[in-house]
């Protein structure tokens, strides 16, 4: 039950939840550790992996979270990194690429330049233009040609620095639908470096066309 009103000066954070009713991690393993299921991957067409596969055991659940890198921005490395780092900046927002091409044509993520940890924790204006940059740079990525999709993800586990990924499927490989297009991106070769480059750039001037910020 939302308990705070919707004033954007004061969402941040303030929203009050009262907890559902749900199962604790302990709870989740004790029902599942021997219960696994080998879901039909043989029959999915876009799983990357061929022959005999099992389930790897379920280990209990940890005492508590693992520490994410840069947690409440002490020692973070995207606060400390310099804009020279990122194929695209402005005021508020940064792009990235991978150090090194990877088997999607474009991998690039986009942060805030402050330290925010979740989607959630955006003050409401940051989060309105969030969903114009998603937009922003999903067209831009999409310029490069022959993309037939951009996944939009956000995982989050590993820095807490708020970061959205932009995966670029090729065109018409329809085994790279979905999902596996993570994996797949470790699959393929790498991306030839000149190409990779070209498209970056490419994603860089789309967005600066697009409204503003700097390659
Ligand atoms: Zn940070």
């Amino acid at each position: 039950m939302i308990v705070q009103g919707c004033d954007p000066d004061q969402h941040r954070g303030t929203d009050h939840y009262d907890p559902a009713m749900s199962e604790t991690p302990e709870q989740i393993y004790q029902r599942s550790v021997d219960e696994l299921r080998m879901p039909p991957v043989e029959g999915w067409a876009t799983f990357p992996f061929d022959g005999e596969m099992r389930p790897r055991a379920l280990l209990p659940p940890e005492t508590s979270e693992r520490k994410r890198h840069g947690e409440g921005g002490v020692d973070c490395r995207r606060c400390a990194a310099a804009d020279d780092e990122y194929i695209w900046t402005n005021e508020r927002w940064r792009l990235h690429s991978l150090r090194e091409p990877s088997g999607l044509p474009v991998v690039v993520l986009l942060e805030t330049r402050a330290h925010h940890a979740e989607p959630g924790d955006l003050p409401d204006d940051l989060a309105a233009e969030c969903g114009v940059m998603i937009g922003r740079v999903e067209r831009a990525v999409r310029s490069v040609g022959e993309i037939g999709r951009v996944h939009v993800c956000r995982w989050g586990d590993g820095s807490e620095h708020l970061h959205w990924w932009f995966m670029a499927r090729p065109a018409r490989l329809s085994q790279l639908y979905g999902t596996f297009a993570a994996l797949w991106d470790d699959i393929l070769p790498p991306t030839p470096e000149d190409v990779w480059k070209e498209n970056l750039v490419q994603v860089a001037r789309a967005l600066s066309a697009g409204g503003g910020g700097r390659p």
